[in-house]
């Protein structure tokens, strides 16, 4: 493509909204343009990204048995009634005005119903249906450019089978697709056990990228690559460093003492020889949590710990429940069911609240005083804790979200009666797996992972054109002449070249451009190189640059574009 017709707006600056580099360079290099918040058009340089990221999904798709679909978004409420998701999406689902119409945020329900109405016997089955379509969601507050849209393409696939042991094959074919995906987009990525959410369903997995503008929180280990949410993240607890004499339990004045820095403090003794309490209910009765220090609940982990409905007591709640308000509340004296994070256990001498205000008690003795505590993980991991595999330091990264995988189990077909007859002849629910994939993000991912001051630096994996051929004066006929040349025979060889041909910018220009806009090599056709028949070529990603006879060009490309 010749840079001289192309639409390609590269601007010097960003508009004042773009924070994270993705969006800045996405804006300033020309890919996108904002139409309202949340909302983008891609620009042919950006949808040029797109194809090529949908191309590797397709293929991986297919490789897998993927058939394609091409869905409509526009739903009719009543099939999102029957799963009760009008309720479950809230807000965040686009309802059309004056019709009983909303946009579809993700398909299962459709899907379902296709299912439920073509797939008889267990014959029709297993089946893949994917498609590569948009998707709506009222995301509260769009941000992050185009990692975050309202309306975003997804990758959206089902799996559709007569069993479990079915469905977790096709859940393991899906998890192999998606490295295959990521990795031929030459993105660094890592995989979390997650949470399911929404979605329902029992087993699920995200595939993040470690990047500063995410918005998840996942501890990994490098040494292992053992990785997950914070919500869910595990590390090794070591065994609470016992004193080997237990004072007695003794109440202690502790006037306007609340939080555990205050208490620890007023007593001078370490945050770690204080327990803090918190009062949760617990499928409508109370609980008191017990935590080491300053440490939070990490709710995930409490409810997945207790299961049923947990909220934290509200705080005029606390004084009936306890006898004390925050601040005062804690294991002896008390009739509740108590619960401790792993990291109390054994632990004494021991400061925790006195279920009277203005008091504790200390000398507190797990053993000892509370033979009854219930112990679970409760804790969030921190940065250096020693992971749970191979005990060598976490680290806790933000990272972002690119694709899910899930086993949805039998939520969907049930509710939608996509059923089959079995080899008995008997009815059963089709077992449904949900997998998605953020099109947009990947491309947003890769220039978050792959930029610089100047601008982006794609991968030669993908690239929007894998050369940057630039004509340094185009006035002059010689290299005018070698540069259009060199142009036709990199198209005839198919290596995709965008062709900086413009001959009212100087030369400056066009190398700030070449840098921003980041295809894995520049050809550099200059006048001193070319009285030896030279030309020189520069790397985006190192900046190395190398001097390269004329008639050696085409194949250097080809060894350091295109050969493994
Ligand atoms: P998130 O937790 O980031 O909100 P999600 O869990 O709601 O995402 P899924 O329903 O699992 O997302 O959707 C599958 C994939 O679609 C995600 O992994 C992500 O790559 C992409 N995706 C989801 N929401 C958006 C969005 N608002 N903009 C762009 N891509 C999105
Ligand atoms: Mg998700």
């Amino acid at each position: 493509m010749r840079l001289s017709k192309a639409f390609i707006p590269t601007t010097k600056e960003a508009p004042a909204d773009a924070v994270i580099p993705s969006h800045i360079l996405m804006m300033r290099a020309g890919m996108i343009r904002p139409l309202a918040a949340g909302i983008y058009s891609f620009l042919p340089l950006g949808y040029r990204m797109i194809k090529k990221v949908c191309d590797i999904i397709r293929r991986e798709m297919d490789a897998i048995g993927g058939q394609e679909f091409h869905l409509p978004a526009l739903n009719p409420k009543e099939i999102w009634e029957k799963t009760n998701r009008v309720e479950a999406f809230g807000d965040i689902l686009f309802h059309v005005k004056n019709r009983d119409y909303v946009l579809a945020p993700t398909h299962e329900e459709i899907i379902a119903q296709i299912a439920a109405d073509h797939v008889k016997s267990y014959r029709d089955l297993p089946q893949i249906w994917y498609q590569i379509q948009t998707k709506f969601r009222n995301e509260p507050r769009p941000r992050s450019g185009v990692i975050r849209g309202r309306q975003f393409l997804m990758k959206d696939s089902y799996s559709l089978d007569r069993d479990w042991e079915g469905l977790d094959r096709s859940y393991e074919l899906h998890a192999e697709a998606y490295r295959r995906i990521f990795t031929a987009c030459g993105l660094k990525f890592f995989e979390v056990g997650a949470s399911t959410g929404a979605m329902g369903g029992t087993g699920s997995q995200e595939f993040m990228v470690e990047s500063d503008a995410g918005e998840d929180t996942c501890a990994i280990c490098d040494n292992c690559g053992y990785a997950a949410n914070v919500e869910v993240a595990k590390a090794k607890v070591e065994d609470y460093p016992r004193e080997e004499k237990s004072e007695e339990l003794h109440e202690i004045y502790t006037p306007n003492v609340r939080t555990i820095d205050e208490l620890s403090e007023f007593l001078k003794i370490p945050t770690t020889k204080c327990a803090k309490s918190r009062v949760y209910i617990h499928n409508g009765n109370p609980v008191l949590i017990l935590m080491l220090g300053n440490d939070e609940v990490n709710e995930e982990k409490l409810v997945a710990a207790l299961g049923g409905k947990v909220r934290p007591a509200h705080p005029e709640e606390l004084m009936e429940i306890t006898g004390a308000d925050a601040g005062s509340i804690g294991p002896i004296n008390t009739s509740l069911r108590v619960i401790a994070d792993v990291k109390l256990r054994h632990a004494n001498n021991m400061v925790s609240g006195a279920n009277k205000n203005d008091y504790h008690i200390g000398g507190i003795d797990f053993d000892r005083d509370l033979p009854n505590v219930e112990y679970f993980d409760l804790h969030f991991v921190n940065a250096g804790d020693k992971c749970v595999q191979c005990e060598s330091p976490l680290r806790v990264v933000r990272a972002i979200e690119l694709g899910h995988i899930f086993k949805l189990g039998t939520k969907y077909s049930e509710a939608l009666g996509a059923k089959f007859l079995d080899e008995r002849g008997e009815e059963q629910p089709i077992v449904m797996g949900s997998y998605g994939i953020g099109v947009e993000r990947i491309v947003a991912c890769l220039i978050e992972q792959n930029h610089d001051e100047k601008g982006i630096i794609w991968p030669k994996e993908i690239a929007p054109f894998k050369v940057h051929l630039i004509g340094v004066n185009m006035k002059n006929e010689e290299i005018k002449r070698t540069c259009e040349k060199l142009y036709h025979e990199m198209i005839e060889n198919d290596i995709e070249v965008l062709y900086d041909d413009r001959d009212d910018v100087s030369a400056g220009f066009k190398f700030n451009d070449a840098d921003l806009l980041g295809m894995p090599l520049q050809v550099i056709v200059g006048e001193k190189n070319l009285s030896m028949n030279k030309v020189e070529i520069k790397f985006r990603a190192t900046g190395e640059k190398k001097i390269v006879e004329l008639g050696m060009l085409l194949r250097t490309i080809q060894d350091e574009l295109y050969l493994p």
